[in-house]
């Protein structure tokens, strides 16, 4: 069955191992950010440092895998039928839209939707780590110069992962107006046995 997260909000869910998630793109140009948690210790957390370091790269696709703070894997990403991920940038947060977009009035963000989603987990707003960014396009030049640039993902572009131990699951749909070419829209997801 195929979940809707509507635009601009997140959702939690326990992910057994060897459970497959699937994270959908149904319009294209729509990120979701991802973290993960071991459900029987959620100190043990996805880390974006270990991941980068054991891939030895800092796109993340087809092929590899997601690292905790504990160097265990976390998941395998089986398909990627678009192959830009983002695993740089921290969840939006009300922060990122007062220092990056000069914006002080209430802005949905990907932190807030994180960690209220997983509030019911017992995880609180300060354990919330980087993001996996599905879909997130951030380029960078020679210089180590970033830019967030719009997905390049299309419509029905997903990416299959599976479990390796049993998890807290976070998903978003992305509400920061540069990630997502300006507009924002749902992300779908399925789980599969
Ligand atoms: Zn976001």
């Amino acid at each position: 069955m195929i979940q809707v997260i509507e635009k601009q909000t997140g959702t939690a869910f326990k992910l057994k191992k060897g459970q497959k998630l699937k994270v959908i793109d149904p319009q294209g140009e729509q990120v979701s950010d991802m973290v993960l948690f071991n459900a029987e210790d959620p100190r043990e957390k996805i880390s974006s440092g270990k991941t980068l370091d054991f891939e030895e790269s800092i796109l993340i696709t087809k092929g590899d895998f997601l690292w905790s703070n504990r160097s265990r894997k976390m998941m395998e990403i089986l398909e990627d039928t678009n192959g830009r991920n983002d695993f740089l940038l921290a969840p939006c947060s009300p922060e990122t839209f007062q220092i990056m977009y000069n914006n002080h009035e209430y802005h949905p963000s990907c932190f807030e939707n994180l960690h209220t989603s997983l509030a019911k987990f017992g995880i609180e707003p300060d354990d919330v780590p980087t993001a996996f960014n599905i879909f997130m396009n951030v380029q960078f030049d020679q210089n180590g110069k970033l830019s967030v640039d719009p997905p390049l993902s299309k419509a029905g572009d997903y990416v299959l992962f599976e479990a390796k131990m049993d998890l807290f699951v976070a998903l978003t749909a992305c509400s920061a107006e540069d990630s997502n070419n300006g507009s924002f829209k749902p992300i779908h997801y399925q789980i599969l046995d």
